[in-house]
């Protein structure tokens, strides 16, 4: 059976990866979780099919994996650097000859800032990518011997380094359950009732607290790859969306469910979409 397989398999059976029922973990003991309001009160989330809906995002997106190429976590961590606001296609065009001319933190960090600019200059927000980069890479020099840690809280004090680039690094460099919260991750999210978030630190927590953890990764790449072949920001394409039978953001774009009561008006005060 293939990786992808298995996880649609994992999905579906009635039982988790440690042979423990995997519903408490999809949906908490004692009712739905609650999602964080004003004033830090909290408001059940919706209540969704999680496991129905994950289970059709994995037989939809089987092979959904990132797009970034890299042979090791120094190189996935500047990819991901130069990732923001960037498709990662422009970045696998760059970092080739970035890479075969600082290998190494080590040297990435003697070539500052100056040598590393032009070449990424096709990417967008070169420059504070580059000071972010050089930064990055004296502080793995100065601090972690030139390695890339496997700690959240280590990652997120280098520079230019925030949750959803360390949930990137953490799952894909070291294997470590993580989901990171990228504008699509956040929107499709929200859209599904999966999380009713106003920050991405906050989708970030109410989906952890839904999607079984063997799924995190996985999960955060479903939802990118959804979100960026269906479910776009402007017109999101619900009529083919293997998700409409679950979703009541779509339903309701298509006329057929009511609005949900502070949903698809104008966003309110505070809510930060993340960029990128
Ligand atoms: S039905 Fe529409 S809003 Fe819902 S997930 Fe699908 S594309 Fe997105």
């Amino acid at each position: 059976m293939t990786d992808s397989a298995n996880r649609a398999s994992a999905l579906n059976s009635p039982r988790g990866r440690n042979g423990a029922d995997a519903t408490p973990a999809v949906n908490g003991a004692g009712g739905p979780p609650r999602a964080a309001g004003p004033g830090g009160r909290s408001a059940p989330l919706p209540r969704v099919p999680v496991r129905a809906i994950l289970d059709t995002l994995a037989a939809t997106y089987p092979e959904a994996g990132t797009a970034l190429r890299f042979g090791n976590p120094f190189e996935l961590l500047v990819a991901t650097i130069l990732s923001a606001q960037c498709t990662d296609k422009r970045v696998n065009l760059v970092t080739p000859d970035l890479f075969a001319r600082f290998p190494t933190s080590e040297a990435m960090a003697e070539a500052g800032e100056a040598a590393i600019a032009p070449l990424i200059a096709s990417c967008g927000l070169y420059r504070s990518k580059a000071r972010n980069i050089a930064a990055a890479c004296r502080a793995l020099v100065e601090h972690h011997a030139g390695q890339v840690p496997d700690r959240m809280e280590a990652l997120i004090a280098l520079p230019g380094v925030g949750r959803k680039t360390a949930n990137v690094v953490l799952s894909n460099a070291f294997a470590v359950p993580a989901i990171a919260v990228d504008t699509h991750v956040f929107r499709v999210a929200n859209r599904l009732g999966l999380a009713r978030g106003r920050t991405p630190e906050q989708v970030e927590a109410q989906l952890r607290r839904r999607v079984p953890r063997a799924h995190w990764s996985q999960a955060h790449h479903w939802l990118i790859w959804h979100g960026r072949q269906v479910c776009h920001a402007r017109t999101p394409a619900c009529a083919g969306c293997v998700l409409l039978a679950h979703c009541a953001e779509g339903r309701r774009r298509r006329g057929a469910a009511p609005r949900e009561p502070g949903r698809g008006r104008r966003r309110p005060q505070g809510q930060t979409a993340p960029k990128g």
